[in-house]
């Protein structure tokens, strides 16, 4: 894997054009030092390779047309997740093994699974949706949400969709990404008391800067504060600073500064 990976590399570089128009259009990583830049760009050409990102609506009036750029930006803030996982890129992008599509819809979607309850009722959610993650499966998001992702409204919903991939990718959907022993149980405890305050915050009706839709469930607490790390780092480290400190082992990247290493 690891050879085929640093033959994929050495073949497939991407154009400096397709890269700095994606960097362009992605002010949170600015700030980034030229170590991590090169990194992320090796992962984002490498998933690049090896994903296929193709459209949810090949015909019809609301027709997809997936464009290189747009690959291109789905694949580096994917990426962004990983750049400072494993000893070298090869390495890191194992933490994407085990699917291969990506879909991007001309709009929200419906949500395609039945859920089951605790109690063990089976619903159907109608309810259309922005983005879903598979457990070994694809990653399916609107494109239009994908865009708006990188204006001001702090939401980034690329980042969001991997966050959840990476919470499954220890078999759990539990808002812990795969750790074991002390780090696990630093981390469980991080992010539960993080969520159990930012549940009462939001259920005592405070205007919370970080998105409410965080209260949900605890796996959407870790995706959307792995949105708020890399996209706005400096709220989370105000708002909960033994969290961030945890996300900052996790994922090796210390944000703010814009390097590698925790
Ligand atoms: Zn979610």
């Amino acid at each position: 894997m690891t050879k085929r990976r640093q033959r994929a590399l050495a073949t497939n570089a991407l154009p400096d054009d397709e890269w700095n128009a994606a960097l362009h259009e992605l002010p949170f990583l600015d700030h980034y030092d030229a170590l991590t830049r090169a990194r992320l760009r090796d992962l984002t050409t490498l998933f690049l390779v090896e994903k296929s990102i193709v459209s949810g609506a090949t015909s019809g009036a609301h027709k997809l047309e997936i464009t290189p750029h747009m690959r291109v930006l789905i694949a580096v803030q994917a990426c962004l997740l990983i750049v400072g996982r494993g000893a070298t890129v090869m390495e890191a992008m194992v933490d994407y093994d085990g699917w291969e599509n990506v879909v991007v819809y001309p709009g929200d979607f419906p949500r395609t699974q039945d859920f089951e309850d605790d109690a063990g009722v089976v619903h159907r959610l109608e309810e259309p949706i922005a983005g879903e993650s598979w457990e070994g499966g694809p990653v399916l998001l609107s494109w239009p949400a994908v865009e708006a992702g990188y204006d001001a409204s702090g939401m980034a919903l690329v980042i969001h969709e991997f966050a959840h991939k990476i919470d499954m990718l220890d078999g759990a959907v539990d808002g812990v990404p795969p750790l074991r022993g002390p780090a696990r149980a630093a981390f469980q405890i991080a992010i539960g008391s993080a969520y159990d305050d930012f549940c009462r915050r939001v259920d005592a009706g405070e205007e919370t800067d970080i998105d409410p839709y965080a209260a949900e469930l605890i796996d959407e607490f870790f995706a959307v504060t792995c949105e708020v790390f890399f996209a706005e780092p400096e709220l989370l480290l105000q708002q909960y600073p033994v969290y961030y400190g945890v996300l900052r082992s996790y994922f090796k990247v210390n944000p703010i500064a814009g390097t590698l290493g925790d």
